[in-house]
């Protein structure tokens, strides 16, 4: 059976509309690379940050042109050196251990959560060692990383707590939007997330010095530093991670939807799940009492001794015009860059280097993240459609000629 689905779509007229303005300003980037009025660049990027601010109740938004870049930056500004030990989980974007590896340091990864998918404090606290610099947590598929344990351990051993929440802006902790527990974190609008300019990150701390040393970072702080007297030089090997102005102006208006499309995404998934629950051997989606999820993926899991390899159940629910499944998502630490050890060179740099200390990549350091992928999850994909009443109605009514089929 075949149905087309419409595919996501959060650009409007407005958008259009703002766009055309900055053409017509003759300005699509005000920033200027040196000291100066201008170093924090032009009216769009910084009436969006504001925006952003306010949104999220933080001090600082600070807008780069990728939340990789943003993740980059973020590192820098916390002072990581080279061979300090980053805490990740494996399920995540490969940017968030590319951009430890970025400054020498050193990605160790903890396993994760089985039910929320986010880095299991334990794991995290078990790997804690006297490199160790920073945990980085992920709000992977839009469900908040556990922030509250994160942030004890932190605190028991004097480490930054990082927040990565480019695939749950909207969700929340308790009362509060998630993205701003961390001492630093952020958020990606690149085209596939839940709102955005494109290409786009926002970074988000109430630390005064981290921020202003990230917006040097964004803008060749190393020219810059010479005429900002006091400023430590530490990590400031500048770059241009700079947002346009047309980008900007979209985010703003971006922004106004958010609220509403997290919204929406959680009443598809509230159908989805009363249509999927009553099917033996699946799991639909767990939230965590107190947390909200702003469904980036929907993540199922299977009993594979109630339904076979997920693989060929992925295969006959496709078949039968299941949209967006997919049974993998990551295990970082199985990346060829971490199982041969190649990053800058080939001679194994950093974890060959003096100042490392050993780290394992092994197949098994993360069983309960590798057990998942290996025979457990499935992911659909629900932010890729603008799926309708119908459309769910669809793909219950699809699982269920599967489930009949194959029980
Ligand atoms: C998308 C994403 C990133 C990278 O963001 P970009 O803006 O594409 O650079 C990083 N981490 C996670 C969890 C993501 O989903």
């Amino acid at each position: 059976m075949t149905r087309e689905f419409k595919r996501y779509n959060s650009l409007g007229e407005e958008e259009a509309l703002a766009a055309a303005a900055v053409v017509r300003s003759g300005c699509l980037s005000k920033y200027v690379g040196e000291w100066g009025p201008d170093f924090y660049g032009g009216p769009e990027v910084q009436s969006f940050e504001q925006a952003w601010r306010e949104y999220f109740a933080v001090e600082h938004a600070i807008a780069v042109n990728s939340w990789t870049s943003g993740l980059i930056a973020a590192l820098g500004s916390i002072k990581l050196v080279p061979g300090d030990e980053v805490i990740l989980p494996p399920w995540t974007m490969s940017a968030c251990a590319a951009a430890i590896l970025h400054w020498n340091a050193i990605p160790v990864f903890a396993d994760i959560d089985p039910n929320t998918y986010c880095i299991d404090p334990a794991s995290c606290e078990a790997l804690v060692s006297d490199r160790t610099r920073a945990i980085m947590a992920v709000d992977i598929f839009g469900h908040p990383a556990d922030m509250k344990a994160l942030r004890l351990i932190a605190e028991r051993h004097g480490v930054v707590l990082l927040s990565d929440t480019a695939q749950a802006p909207g969700a929340y902790i308790g009362d509060a939007l998630c993205g701003t527990q961390g001492d630093i974190g952020g958020f990606s609008l690149n085209y596939h997330k839940h709102i955005h300019t494109g290409e786009g990150g926002m970074i988000v701390t109430n630390d005064d010095s981290l921020a202003e040393r990230a917006r040097m970072i964004r803008n060749h702080a190393e020219a810059v530093v010479a005429k900002r007297p006091n400023f430590s030089l530490e990590n400031m090997i500048g770059y241009n991670f700079r947002l346009g102005e047309i980008e900007a102006a979209i985010g703003k208006l971006q922004l106004r939807k958010l609220a509403s499309q997290v919204e929406s995404r959680q009443l598809i998934a509230e159908q989805l799940t009363e249509g999927l629950s009553g099917l033996a051997g699946l799991c639909t989606p767990f939230v965590k009492p107190g947390n909200t999820h702003a469904y980036y993926v929907y993540a199922l899991q299977v009993d594979p001794d109630v339904v076979g390899s997920k693989s060929a159940l992925v295969e006959r629910l496709t078949l039968a015009g299941v949209p967006g499944l997919s049974e993998t998502y990551a295990n970082l630490h199985l990346l060829p860059m971490f199982q041969e050890r190649t990053a800058y060179g080939s001679s194994g740099f950093p974890w060959t280097a003096p100042f490392s200390k050993p780290v394992d990549y092994r197949k098994g350091i993360c069983p309960v993240a590798e057990d998942l992928q290996d025979r457990v999850y499935i992911g659909f994909s629900i932010c890729e459609y603008d799926l309708s009443t119908s459309d769910v109605e669809f793909i219950v009514d699809r699982f269920h000629s599967v489930w009949s089929e194959i029980l």
